[in-house]
């Protein structure tokens, strides 16, 4: 049972890992976990907003409010950069500390995550609103591969010795930019803490976290983790808080050496602005997406279906590399609609602490009505809806598993980042055809093709100008590969050994050699 909700959760979880998790059955969740933490950590301090504001984090199956929650600002963000910044400084105990040592915090903060593991993925449930199966068996682990893989890196992020001419001797080293601000969404909280703060901490840098409004429960829980495992003071500070105040003063503040943000292409281009105006700050960006996933006549029908519904569908849709175009080849077009269709009305919707669903919530009501609106538009501007198309449930933010065929390039559904479980199909005839329109667009940040013939395969994935190509699979990430966008999905990249980049400064030194009569 266990492996069958797991292998259509994720389907390339099921060769990853589902045995050992069949084996070790997932815990029965409690759907009320108790909150321990709503305030700003801050130099190892639980501290309100100076202001005292606070705002409430709602649980998207019900829209009931969970908890109030401290509403960080720019005098916040202020204290906390002071903290990290402080942390940062010359001579102090993160600086002095060895790189295996770093290594060693960053094992033991997996350690404590995995011990509480369940409690953690109850409250992504609860704040997010996605299956807890998804949270416990898929996020989780998730997060502890980052966390491992990092840690592994602390003590061999080596330099180069470089053989330049004269009587010298020139070596580089890698060192941490200094502090770092980390702006991350609200689609898989626990995972895009972990994938901002392992890199950063690795490398030696010192972090000021703003979390997502809609989903700061998960992260102020490790937030305690952190400390317990035994990070010096004012290395890692997490600020809740809206994106246009506390955000904002991340990305225009002037002792912030780096932002890295993860969220809206539009939201992007602000971040980029503001590091511009203000201390030319390094910038990463983790930005949107609209994936073509393109299937070839001679596919094997039936993964291309499964794996085009969870390239449309996992995470309730909300993910930034979703297949979100789905190309199929006129041959095939109308069994691969009609079997999509099938695999879609069976999903199952509904109460995300219930081990057998598939698809939760959306994360909010502004999310719901935005997705909403996009099918209106889909319907309005000529697309045939093949199923669902409204709201699933009475209460909470469910959709309907939507499908649409008959989809033309130009339509709204078919250009802008719905996140939400709503497919696009579209019909192509040629090769060359079908790369220029998959190319088509502002975003490059994913594609996939569909195919049993390998020339073809690497054909179209090397036309393509996306920063990843999936070949006969789709949304299999690694921890030891990299991942980021082309064009207006993104800046940089992170994970494996090139998100590593993304927070290094590489000096070059360079020293005389006295020659043996001088
Ligand atoms: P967003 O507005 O880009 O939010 C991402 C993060 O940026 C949040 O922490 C947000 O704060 C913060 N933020 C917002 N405005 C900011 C500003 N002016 N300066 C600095 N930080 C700011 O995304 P969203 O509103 O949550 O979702 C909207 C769309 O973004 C989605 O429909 C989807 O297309 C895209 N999205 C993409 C990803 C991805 O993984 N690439 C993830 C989530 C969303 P708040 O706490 O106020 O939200
Ligand atoms: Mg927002």
């Amino acid at each position: 049972m266990l492996r069958s909700v797991l292998t259509r959760a994720v389907p390339q979880f099921s060769r990853l890992s589902v045995s050992r998790f069949s084996a070790a059955a997932i815990p029965a969740p409690n759907p009320q976990p108790e909150v321990h933490y709503n305030k700003l950590f801050i130099n190892n301090e639980w501290q309100d907003a100076v202001s005292k504001k606070t705002f409430p984090t709602i649980n998207p199956s019900t829209g009931a409010v969970i908890y109030e929650v401290a509403e960080g600002d720019k005098v916040d963000v202020d204290k906390a950069v002071k903290a990290a910044k402080d942390a940062f400084r010359l001579g102090s105990p993160w600086r002095r500390m060895d790189a295996s040592q770093r290594g060693m915090l960053l094992h033991r903060l997996a350690d404590a995550i995995e011990r509480d593991a369940a409690y953690l993925a109850e409250l992504e449930t609860l704040d997010n609103g996605m299956p807890y199966a998804v949270a416990y068996a898929v996020a989780v682990p998730m997060v502890l591969k980052t966390l491992r893989y990092y840690a592994g890196w602390a003590d061999k992020w080596e330099g180069k010795t470089i053989p330049i001419d004269g009587d010298f001797f020139c070596y580089t080293r890698h060192e941490p930019i200094g502090v770092c601000g980390q702006i991350i969404p609200w689609n898989f909280p626990l995972l895009m803490q972990a994938w901002k703060l392992s890199p950063a901490l690795a490398t030696g840098n010192t972090v000021v976290m703003k979390v997502a409004e809609q989903t700061p429960l998960s992260a102020l829980y490790v937030a305690n983790l952190i400390k317990e495992v035994g990070f010096p003071p004012g290395v890692v500070n997490i600020i809740s808080g809206m994106g246009p105040t506390a955000g904002a003063a991340i990305s225009s503040h002037m002792d912030i050496d780096k932002v890295a943000f993860t969220g809206s292409t539009e939201v992007g281009h602000l971040i980029q602005k503001a590091s511009g105006a203000s201390n030319l700050k390094k910038v990463t960006l983790e930005l949107g997406g609209k994936s073509p996933n393109i299937i070839l006549p001679d596919a094997n029908m039936e993964d291309a279906v499964d794996q085009a519904h969870q390239a449309s569908f996992f995470n309730q849709g909300q993910v930034c590399c979703a297949g979100s175009r789905t190309f199929v080849q006129e041959s095939i077009y109308n069994e691969f609609v009609e079997r999509s269709v099938e695999r879609a009305k069976k999903r199952v919707v509904g109460d995300p602490f219930n081990l057998s669903t598939e698809q939760g919530a959306q994360v909010d009501d502004e999310q719901f009505k935005k997705i909403l609106g996009y099918i209106s538009s889909g319907k309005k501007e000529g697309a045939k809806l093949m199923c669902g198309g409204g709201a699933a449930s009475d209460r909470g933010y469910f959709i309907q598993p939507t499908i649409f065929g008959d989809v033309q390039d130009g339509m709204t559904i078919a250009c802008e980042e719905i996140f939400g479980p709503v497919m696009q199909v579209l019909k192509f005839k040629s090769i060359e055809e079908v790369i220029e329109r998959a190319n088509d667009t502002q975003y490059g940040l994913a594609a996939a093709v569909f195919t049993t013939d390998i020339n073809k395969a690497q054909y179209i994935s090397n036309s393509l100008r996306a920063g990843t190509v999936w070949i006969n699979c789709y949304n299999v990430f690694g921890v030891q590969a990299p991942f980021g966008g082309y064009k207006a999905s993104g800046i940089g990249r992170e994970m494996g050994e090139y998100g590593l980049e993304g927070y290094t400064e590489v000096k070059t030194v360079t020293v005389k050699i006295p020659q043996k009569n001088s």
